[in-house]
């Protein structure tokens, strides 16, 4: 449970308890103006009853009116006063009993439905107070004696009273397991006015946010959304009153200690389509976690997709690369080739010069080769000490030129052998690699660093 200034109030605000006691009083009044045309005992002063009815119109009108601005003793000081009044204005009347009775119903309705018990006890008090004075004054009426009408008054509102205890009761605990549902739930659950204030909201409000209700209730709620979201969020408001559900809806919330909070909304209008049930669930740590995950999952796909030594894209990223680079050329019937470089005698330089130099030449020829390439083009590690160069929009004669440049610019005394191909728009991606394999296995046995050109007829 939450603490005491946290906790929702499931009686109804002031305001509406304060309209709700000026519209009874009014009721109470027309109750009053109809006993004037029913039957009555003769001697009966009818000025009376129209005063009664009167009074309390005007103290109906008047609480409604002052509602706003009526503090909460203001309503009970009216009431007990108007049970006076018209106490005794039946006491002028002269007349007594069961019409009248009426009266006290609607003010014990008043107290016991809208009040708390205690003020409620207080008000029937009062009530029963000025009414069996009043009996006891007026003389005989209708043949019954003061302490009869005592008596029978007394009966029929306890018997009204209990009705309405019981009721109220029952009604008490259910507000009582609502609120503590209400309170237990983890998810923020609050309601929102169509002025776009809240008006109830639970304690996980303040758990995830930090403001205490009021301070969350004192402005309107678009006021802290993220700048960002108050457009969508806006939007989103709009649809709900207009019968639209919200149910994945996320904006981000000022906190209290100025961070940003990611909720996720789901909700709904009320019948009455006044107001708005709404859950918002904190997913900024969701969002955190699932940013991270995005990242890492970036930086493993990039991982995956690149040559570690050399910084260049791998096999992988080939595999992906070529098949849209065939399926452009079949479009564009513009030719594609693709060469295979292997460094010559690159054991024997390793044996030499170490593994770790090995590596540097690697590396050297990844950045010669690489920057001496078009942007459209592609080079790959391939392998060990083989590389392939894709090159789009290439044929044959060019592309022969191109590799013969990049041979020429092997770094660090180096030299490589090299087997072209050109993509007939017909064979797999197997056999055109294939081809320029075995064009690399004629370059070499031809003598190493040179080219040798596969044939399309092989
Ligand atoms: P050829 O002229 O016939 O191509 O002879 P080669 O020695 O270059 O070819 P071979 O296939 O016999 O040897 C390739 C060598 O490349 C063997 C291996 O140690 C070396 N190698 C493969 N990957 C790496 C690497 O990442 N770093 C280094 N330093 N050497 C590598
Ligand atoms: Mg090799
Ligand atoms: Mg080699």
């Amino acid at each position: 449970m939450g603490s005491p200034e946290n906790r929702v109030s499931i009686r109804p605000p002031a305001v509406t308890r304060a309209r709700a006691t000026a519209a009874l009083l009014v009721a109470g009044s027309a109750l009053v103006a109809i006993s004037l045309v029913l039957p009555h005992p003769s001697g009966g002063d009818e000025t009376a009853l129209v005063l009664t009815a009167l009074a309390m119109a005007v103290a109906g009108g008047f609480v409604w009116l002052t509602a706003k601005r009526i503090p909460g003793i203001g309503v009970h000081l009216l009431l007990a006063a108007v049970t006076a009044v018209t106490s005794l204005l039946i006491y002028e009347s002269g007349i007594a009993v069961g019409q009248y009775g009426t009266i006290f119903v609607w003010a014990t309705l008043v107290t016991s439905i809208y009040f708390p018990r205690r003020i409620a006890a207080l008000h029937l008090g009062w009530l029963l107070v000025t009414y069996g004075t009043v009996l006891l004054l007026v003389e005989s009426t209708a043949g019954y004696s003061p302490l009869t009408r005592w008596l029978f008054t007394m009966i029929s509102l306890s018997v009204v009273m209990l009705l309405i205890t019981s009721i109220v009761a029952r009604r008490a605990r259910a507000d009582e397991r609502a609120r503590r549902f209400f309170d237990l739930s983890r998810d923020m659950l609050c309601t929102a006015n169509a002025e776009g204030y809240f008006v109830e909201l639970n304690d996980a409000w303040s758990v995830h946010l930090g403001y205490a209700p009021d301070e969350l209730r004192a402005v309107p709620f678009l006021e802290r959304v993220h700048p960002d979201d108050r457009e969508r969020t806006e939007a989103e408001s709009a649809g709900l009153f207009e019968g639209a559900e919200t149910l994945q809806f996320e904006n981000r919330y000022l906190a209290k200690d100025g961070s940003w909070h990611w909720l996720r909304w789901s909700s709904q209008l009320s019948p009455d389509e006044s107001m708005v049930y709404a859950r918002a669930t904190d997913v900024t740590h969701l969002k955190q976690i699932e940013a991270e995950r995005e990242e890492l999952l970036g930086q493993v796909q990039e991982m995956a997709r690149h040559d570690q030594l050399t910084g260049l894209s791998n096999r992988r990223a080939l595999e992906e690369q070529l098949p849209r680079a065939m399926a452009r050329a079949r479009r564009r019937r513009s030719p594609l080739s693709v060469a295979i470089l292997d460094i010559d005698h690159f054991k024997d330089y390793n044996d030499s010069h170490g593994h770790l130099a090995g590596d540097e030449v690697l590396r050297a020829c990844a950045k010669a080769w690489d920057s001496a390439l078009r942007g459209e083009d592609m080079i790959v590690r391939f392998g060990g000490e083989e590389f392939l160069v894709l090159l789009p929009d290439t044929p044959p004669e060019q592309a022969a030129e191109i590799v013969e440049r990049l041979r020429s610019n092997t770094p660090m005394g180096q030299t490589c052998s090299a087997g072209l191909a050109c993509w007939d728009f017909a064979e797999s991606i197997d056999d055109l690699l294939g081809r320029a394999d075995k064009a690399l296995y004629l370059a070499k046995a031809g003598g190493r660093n040179q080219l040798a050109e596969a044939t399309l007829s092989e």
